[in-house]
């Protein structure tokens, strides 16, 4: 395990679906690599998907690839704990993965739009841990993205429009993080991540631990 220099939590945990959301250009790619990087036990969710490969994608690592046919058998199970359609292509989150996962204590990170954060609590409203990011400014999101590979100001112009829209949908996250200076956003995902694994719920031993310190285990 990597997480050396952290205080070490008693017992047994379930572990939690962080969800991080965030206009284009805003850094979540950045932070959540920071968080796998640092967190053995935080894994990032692969989703299935009905595109093709890319070079050096590899099946059940990036995604896990389906036919169409396939992704509409595991709709028609309810296999899926939200799906969508993208650019004529599906793309969904398995359930059972997910649910095994937070079962052996892992943490799950998803890394998904307003609706597919919503989809993900109504599914899972005691596992779903949400944080929306912010940038430090218009001017510093405009910049980042334009600094971003392959960037065109044209690119930057249509993410410029969408980082509005999505931003209007702040409120609906647990926490929100303003990226200013980037270890320091770190740090605060990193107390999000750290306090939230100490909720009861997910304190898997506890009952047990109680009713000994009661005496009547
Ligand atoms: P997103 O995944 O939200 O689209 P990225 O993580 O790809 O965003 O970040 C966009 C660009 O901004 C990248 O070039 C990244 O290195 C840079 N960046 C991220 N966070 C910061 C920060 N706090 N300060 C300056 N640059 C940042
Ligand atoms: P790409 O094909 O470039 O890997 O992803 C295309 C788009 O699909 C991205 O906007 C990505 O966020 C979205 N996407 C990937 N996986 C999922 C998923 O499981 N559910 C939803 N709703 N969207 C996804």
């Amino acid at each position: 395990m990597s997480n050396s220099g952290h205080p070490k939590d008693h017992g047994r945990r379930r572990g939690l679906m962080l969800v991080l959301s965030s206009p284009s250009g805003a850094g979540k790619t950045t932070l959540s690599k920071m968080l796998l990087d640092e967190f053995s036990d935080v894994k990032l969710s692969i989703s299935a998907t009905t595109r093709a490969p890319r070079p050096r994608e590899v099946d059940g690592q990036d995604y896990f690839f389906r036919t169409p046919d396939q992704f509409h058998e595991m709709i028609g199970r309810r296999e899926f704990l939200e799906w969508a359609h993208v650019f004529d292509k599906y793309y969904g989150t398995p359930r059972a993965d997910t649910v095994a996962r937070l079962e052996s204590g892992e943490d799950v990170l998803f890394d998904v739009d307003w609706q597919g954060a919503d989809a993900l609590h109504d599914q899972m409203p005691n596992d779903v841990v949400s944080v929306f990011i912010l940038p430090p400014s218009i001017e510093a999101l405009e910049a980042r993205l334009a600094g971003r590979e392959g960037s065109t100001p044209e690119l930057v112009a249509r993410r410029m429009e969408d980082a509005r829209r999505e931003i209007m949908h702040w409120r609906r996250y647990d926490y929100v993080i303003v990226n200013d200076e980037l270890k320091a956003a770190y740090q605060r995902l990193k107390r999000i991540l750290l306090v939230e694994r100490l909720k009861r719920l997910r304190q898997l031993d506890l009952e047990d631990h109680v009713r000994t310190l009661l005496g009547d285990g």
